[in-house]
């Protein structure tokens, strides 16, 4: 039936490639084979398309050579580097799936998304073999880890990526005449990635070549990029992640330059950015808050950069005008997305300029605004749920058929637990978040982890986790804690406890709220919404 208040993306501007994404970057890297594709800004490494085929091609043969199937799952835990891809190239050439990890997850939070997605074999930086090689015991699905740094180092219990070569593949294969295989695209997992979604606790986001094929298709797309040849582009934003993964892989496929930082520092990232003479800053809005403030920018210059955009959470109207007015720039661009729909679905095209806006639907894609409590799609400027349909949809949640049931309405739309609104002219805004999700840096918390660990303290009765906004961080995980009869227990004790079990951006940064009683629905839902209205109201009394 036709509904009016359904949105839908303009035509796509060339075909999407129906090609497995291997052989889409194994054709680009032929044609660009002379180009660089990677800089390591501290190190100077450089690489190039060329160096990408030998070694994907040499892996991919390996993958095979060790009995790896379409059925099989490889994972990367390691920082952002220039080898990052290395083993998410093969996999795609043969049909493996990649499940990426966040390198900074401590062994209880690595052993969680493994058990997930089980992978044959783990790739990691030598910053992250110790807690991996510690994991594997825990895993016995896993058959070996390779560490991805250049280095001959031995470690114990894994094998260097050299190794692993040398044993498993020809020295001098012959990159031009190897084929990548061809999948269903519409159905084969390319990735596993990690996102809590609406509630509950982290899942595998399964997505598929086409999924993928349909966000390079508008990474090509001259009304929403900047497509001109040899654009150098920053890769800082962490590689784990949907933005950076997806984005490096688009910015790959196109034979682009990618500038690879893996650490942020003020005075690097500015020089990084200037000695580079990077075009393009894709980035998240805890950094256009550094780049709207900081006094070192006038000691740079960074003329050469024409676009900056940014997601992954909302972007204040003012930070948007000073680093507006501060790069000389028409317009910084903002997107929104969810790694459940292949990132972003709504962007700002190029030519178009509102501020405070995520733009409108992208090719492929439709949205409505949907009122929760009678199910109806709404109007102009009526504030409701944002649901999504179309080609960038994920497959579902790996092995968790009843989270993907709860994740999509009865006709299919994906619920993205995100309130928004559209204006006259068809833009969409991102007013608020229904779901329990608290995004720290741009980083996912997901409340349930964070509660299920604050029960396990003997001295907590119950417990409720919900963000406190921040205009550095976007939000503050805060715990809402009701203590045990009779026990003497101190915030800085829960914090600890917490810290203790978490990586960085889990942490109560927002601290610990003592609080007599968690306010429930009757069938014991956490009331979120009226812990956030409390966190407003001890603000201002402030
Ligand atoms: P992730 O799956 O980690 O990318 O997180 C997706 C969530 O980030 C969305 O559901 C939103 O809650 C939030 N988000 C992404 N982009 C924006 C944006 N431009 N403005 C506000 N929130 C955003």
């Amino acid at each position: 039936m036709f509904d009016r208040n359904v949105h839908q993306g303009p035509n796509f501007h060339a075909p999407v490639s129906t090609d497995s994404l291997g052989i889409q970057l194994y054709d680009n890297f032929v044609n660009n084979a002379k180009k660089t594709a990677m800089v390591d800004a501290i190190s100077g490494k450089t690489v190039s398309y060329q160096d990408f085929l030998e070694v994907t091609c040499r892996l991919a043969q390996a993958f095979n050579r060790i009995g790896l199937t379409q059925d099989d799952i490889v994972s990367i835990c390691s920082e952002n580097s220039c080898n990052f891809f290395y083993p998410v190239i093969a996999a795609f050439y043969n049909g493996i799936t990649v499940a990426p990890i966040n390198f900074n997850y401590i062994s209880t939070e690595l052993l969680h998304v493994l058990g997930i997605s089980k992978p044959k074999v783990l790739f990691c930086s030598k910053n992250s073999v110790r807690k991996c090689v510690e994991a594997k015991a825990h895993c016995q699905w896993m058959k070996r880890i390779i560490v991805l740094d250049d280095s001959d180092e031995v470690y114990e219990g894994a094998e260097t990526l050299k190794r692993f070569l040398d044993e498993n593949s020809d020295k001098y294969l012959d990159e031009y005449s190897f084929r990548p295989k061809v999948v269903d695209t519409l159905t084969h997992p390319a990735c596993i990635l990690c996102s809590s979604g609406t509630t509950g606790l982290p899942k595998g986001v399964v997505l598929s070549h086409d999924n993928i094929s349909i966000r390079m298709c508008h990474a090509t797309d001259p009304r929403y990029e900047n497509v001109k040849p040899g654009i150098t582009q920053l890769g800082f934003l962490p590689f784990f992640h949907g933005y950076g993964f997806i984005t490096i892989l688009s910015c790959l496929a196109m034979g682009q330059k990618v500038v690879m930082l893996n650490k942020f520092e003020e005075k690097l990232f500015l020089k990084t950015i200037q000695d580079h003479r990077i075009d393009s800053l894709m980035l998240v809005p805890p950094l256009l808050l550094f780049l709207s403030k900081t006094p070192l920018l006038n000691n740079y210059d960074l003329s050469c950069v024409q676009e900056i955009t940014t997601g992954a959470a909302p972007l204040g109207k003012e930070i948007e005008q000073d680093v507006k007015n501060r790069f000389k720039v028409s317009r910084v661009r903002q997107a929104y997305g969810l790694t459940e729909a292949t990132l972003a679905v709504l962007m700002m095209p190029r030519r178009d300029n509102k501020n405070g806006c995520c733009g409108k639907p992208v090719p492929g894609m439709s949205l409505k605004i949907v009122d929760k409590e009678t199910g109806k799609s709404l109007g102009p400027n009526k504030v409701g749920e944002l649901q999504v349909k179309g080609g960038m949809v994920m497959l579902g949640y790996y092995g968790n058929p009843a989270a993907t049931a709860q994740t999509f309405s009865k006709d299919g739309w994906l619920l993205t637990g995100d309130l928004c609104y559209y204006d006259e002219d068809g833009y969409f805004y991102v007013v608020d978040r229904l779901k329990e999700l608290i995004k720290y840096k741009g980083f996912q918390v997901a409340p349930a982890e964070l509660e299920d660990l604050l029960f396990t303290h003997p001295k907590i009765l119950d417990a409720a986790v919900v963000g406190l906004p921040d205009e550095k961080a976007g939000e503050l995980p805060v715990a809402f804690v009701v203590k045990q009869h009779g026990v003497h227990v101190t915030d800085e004790e829960i914090k600890t406890f917490i810290a203790k079990q978490v990586s960085h951006p889990k942490r109560l940064h927002g601290g610990v709220r003592f609080i007599e009683k968690i306010p429930k629905n009757a069938s014991g839902k956490i009331l979120r919404r009226e812990l956030r209205e409390l966190l407003k109201q001890k603000t201002k009394s402030k």
